[in-house]
């Protein structure tokens, strides 16, 4: 069936099903590395791509190609390339789209990993790249040099929930002969479609809400045009940081409830940051959806809905933060986000405990922040478990600064 002119809940359900000889409803695992071909002569017409058709899983195989056809309709893209992780995603696309003596801006509080791998990786080859606040466009404007081949932002970024404009990111960055590359990880297609705006490529951790049951690990890459498709898969098939078939099937067969979990998880998400910011323990509540986020009017503009990311700071800093994580009991004590599962996590003693105080501060991972990715059970539960949690906090001497209180 062409699901193209289909609405976003079809497209999922059916966009991209490879039809087998038995009439099978969903893409059957082609548990295969190779593919056999009839006679010499289509072995050829294959490898020269006059014949379509499989020839070896790291380049191509009809269950990871269900789930590529699929993003690319969601995110109204020409075409869609399947990587083992997310991060496989980030590295195909900065070695498909960057060369030694380019130059990259990108969102300062972009995913770790996004960065790290351009900074201390990238770097050695002789790409430069720049850092900045996006949520400004005064500051991505200034960053704009001569050899400025790429603009990479990630909007709503993490943890500050910062909002980038995708349509004014993309007018500066072909005013400068760039392109952008939006990482929609944390907004999920359901939410916001880069591409429409602007955008040349998408990319997401399908890790995250695409796959949405916390059991896989994957990412994926949309182009806009056959062009920089065509180059993604090119460099994807030397790298080899391609997604395996039994992974794919997972991910189609989460991929399906997305919109479904996304709205629960949002109805939750919206009555949960209220009620953070009237708590007496919460100094202040980043979410979206809240109208005192500083971007709240522009991401009401660009997208669809404000999802479920919800990060706060604890008014009892450090020790603060220890406590509720000790104390939760629904939520989970875990890193990732985006599935239906609500998890709770604090940076500061937790990923960035090993940071030292100043540069962490300056990262915005401030002492009491804690990051909540609210999942799809009832809200009731989710509330009275984080009600619990925060009223241990008054049971321990409050520390705001644990530097000042002596201790390490
Ligand atoms: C998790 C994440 C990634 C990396 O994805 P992996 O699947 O963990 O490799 C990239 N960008 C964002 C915004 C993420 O949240």
């Amino acid at each position: 069936m062409d699901t193209r002119n289909k609405g976003f809940n079809t497209k999922l359900v059916h966009a991209g099903i490879r039809e087998d000889a038995h009439g099978s409803v969903v893409t059957p695992i082609y548990q295969t590395s190779t593919f056999a071909f009839r006679n010499a002569q289509q072995g050829a017409n294959r490898f020269a791509g006059i014949e379509d058709g499989y020839i070896y899983t790291r380049i191509g195989n009809p269950t990871t190609s269900a789930l590529e056809e699929n993003v690319a309709q969601l995110e109204n893209g020409f075409g869609a390339t399947a990587m083992a992780s997310g991060m496989g995603a980030v590295s195909t696309v900065y070695l498909a789209l960057l060369s030694g003596g380019d130059h990259m801006v990108s969102t300062d509080s972009v995913y770790g990993p996004s960065r790290g791998l351009m900074e201390k990786h990238m770097s050695r080859f002789g790409v430069e790249s720049t850092y900045v606040d996006t949520s400004d466009l005064e500051n991505l404007a200034k960053a704009m040099k001569v050899n400025t081949k790429l603009v990479y932002i990630e909007s709503p970024s993490n943890p500050a929930m910062s909002v980038t404009d995708i349509a004014a990111a993309a007018e500066i960055a072909h005013a400068a002969g760039a392109l952008l590359v939006v990482d929609n990880t944390f907004a999920s297609p359901h939410l916001q479609k880069p591409l429409d705006l602007g955008a040349d490529v998408v990319l997401h951790s399908v890790t995250k809400f695409i796959n949405g049951h916390a059991d896989i690990v994957g990412g994926i890459v949309v182009a806009k045009t056959e062009a920089l498709h065509k180059q993604i898969r090119a460099m994807l098939i030397n790298l080899g940081a391609n997604m395996d078939p039994h992974q794919s099937y997972m991910v189609s067969r989460g991929l399906k409830t997305l919109a479904l979990r996304v709205e629960r998880a949002e109805e939750n998400a919206s009555r949960i940051a209220p009620w953070l910011e009237a708590h007496p323990q919460v100094a202040w509540v980043r979410y979206i959806g809240l109208p005192s986020h500083p971007q709240h009017e522009l991401a009401r503009r660009q997208m669809t809905g404000f999802g479920s990311m919800i990060s706060f700071e604890l008014k009892g800093g450090m020790d603060a933060g220890r406590v509720v994580m000790d104390n939760v009991h629904l939520a989970g004590l875990a890193v990732s986000l985006g599935g239906v599962e609500t998890l709770i996590s604090h940076p500061a003693s937790m990923t960035h405990a090993g940071m030292a105080r100043e540069s962490r501060l300056a990262a915005g991972i401030t002492d009491g922040l804690v990051r909540l990715s609210v999942g799809i059970e009832d809200l009731d539960d989710i509330l009275s478990d984080l009600h619990q949690a925060l009223g241990h906090i008054g049971q321990v001497q409050q520390v705001e600064d644990p530097q000042l209180a002596g201790l390490p």
